[in-house]
């Protein structure tokens, strides 16, 4: 899949599939859809297509229920979903990090 179009912008924004919030790229976690199922990309350097998720317990409840499959365009195999609820769980409820991680 070529990959020309895409732009360096000076601060990256990305969207969080679980709730739309448009957030400096750093503050979200990447997905990736590799040929070993969907993985977390703590580094953002993996190729494939991806998608970003607050590290919010909340956005990824949201983001399971059909928006990562649909960013990712693939669906998730029952391996992807356990991969990916294991994480959600070790997130934090929304509440506690929002305060934590508050960029106004
Ligand atoms: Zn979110």
């Amino acid at each position: 899949v070529p990959q020309k179009s895409i732009r360096r912008k000076h601060v990256p924004h990305r969207t969080c599939v679980g709730c739309r919030e448009v957030l400096p790229k750093r503050s979200l976690i990447r997905l990736v859809r590799t040929e070993d199922g969907i993985q977390i990309d703590p580094t953002g350097k993996l190729s494939g297509r991806g998608a970003y998720l607050h590290d919010l317990k909340s956005c990824w409840q949201r983001g399971l229920r059909g928006a990562v499959a649909h960013a990712l365009r693939t669906e998730l195999t029952p391996a992807d979903r356990e991969r990916l609820i294991a994480v959600m769980e070790s997130l934090p409820e929304a509440q506690e990090a929002r305060e934590a991680n508050s960029e106004r």
